[in-house]
């Protein structure tokens, strides 16, 4: 059973921003007699109130382009090889995506992000990208995200001095499992994604999807890697398995 004590001194580490040690972290993942749910959900409490008192930031996601992409990533219905019965769009006009912007604003969000499937935007696409994110933000006061695959430090570059706040690009699973995952991109294009992108001043969101193949010291890893990379938003998904992605 983990214990109270056993999360107030996990608390206390976090806060002062100590690296957990991988044995730690097995400690937590497998605490097999079970994990006492209140102090887990204090603990968190703790954390997100020191940064963040009692505020929640709204994001709002625009799915901006919905399928047609050619890589075979085997957990996306939006995939290649995926038969998934889904609604598949190219990208939706300049009109729609301001339009749900402005929608966003007045609902509140704080964030916007616009996510396009495909390996990553061509140069021109990427230019098209950064008069977007000039256009919302001398429109409305709200942090703008892409989510675009994957792009290069020059592609970095026209969007930061475009101004975009943040990107998001998923590294999904550990290094060792990421063959099985996928084979047209690999787990290096990721990280050498949000690398360019950090390089250039570019807050960083990437995430994992847990449940597709990977073994408790695979999370520790990456764990780890959002750290080194300086990760500020880390989404974590579970796989939905379902008709056309498994
Ligand atoms: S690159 Fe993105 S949209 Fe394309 S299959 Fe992979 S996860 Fe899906």
């Amino acid at each position: 059973m983990v214990e109270k004590e056993f999360y107030c001194e996990l608390t206390l580490q976090s806060m002062q921003g100590e690296l957990l040690s991988d044995e730690l972290g097995m400690q937590i993942l497998t605490a097999s007699s079970g994990t006492e749910l209140l102090p887990l959900l204090d603990a968190a409490y703790q954390v997100r109130k020191k940064y963040f008192g009692n505020e929640v930031q709204l994001h709002m996601i625009n799915n901006a382009q919905n399928g047609y992409c050619p890589e075979d990533c085997h957990y996306c219905s939006q995939a290649n090889s995926s038969d998934a019965d889904i609604e598949k769009y190219t990208l939706k006009s300049d009109k729609e995506i301001i339009d749900e912007a402005e929608r966003a604003y007045k609902a509140g969000a704080f964030r916007y992000c616009m996510v396009f499937a495909g390996r990553g935007p061509s140069k021109k696409r990427v230019e098209h990208l950064a008069q977007l994110v000039r256009d919302l933000k001398a429109l409305f006061p709200i942090q703008v995200c892409i989510s675009a695959g994957i792009i290069d430090k020059e592609d970095a570059q026209v969007l930061k001095h475009a101004g975009l706040d943040r990107l998001n690009h998923n590294i999904n699973t550990s290094e060792t499992n990421y063959p099985n995952i996928c084979t047209t991109h690999t787990y290096a294009d990721r990280i050498n994604t949000l690398q360019v992108a950090e390089q250039v001043g570019i807050e960083l969101c990437s995430g994992i999807i847990v449940g597709m193949g990977e073994r408790t010291e695979d999370l520790i890893e990456l764990a780890k890697t959002f750290r080194e990379l300086g990760v500020s938003s880390i989404p974590i998904n579970y796989l939905i398995p379902f008709e056309g992605n498994v």
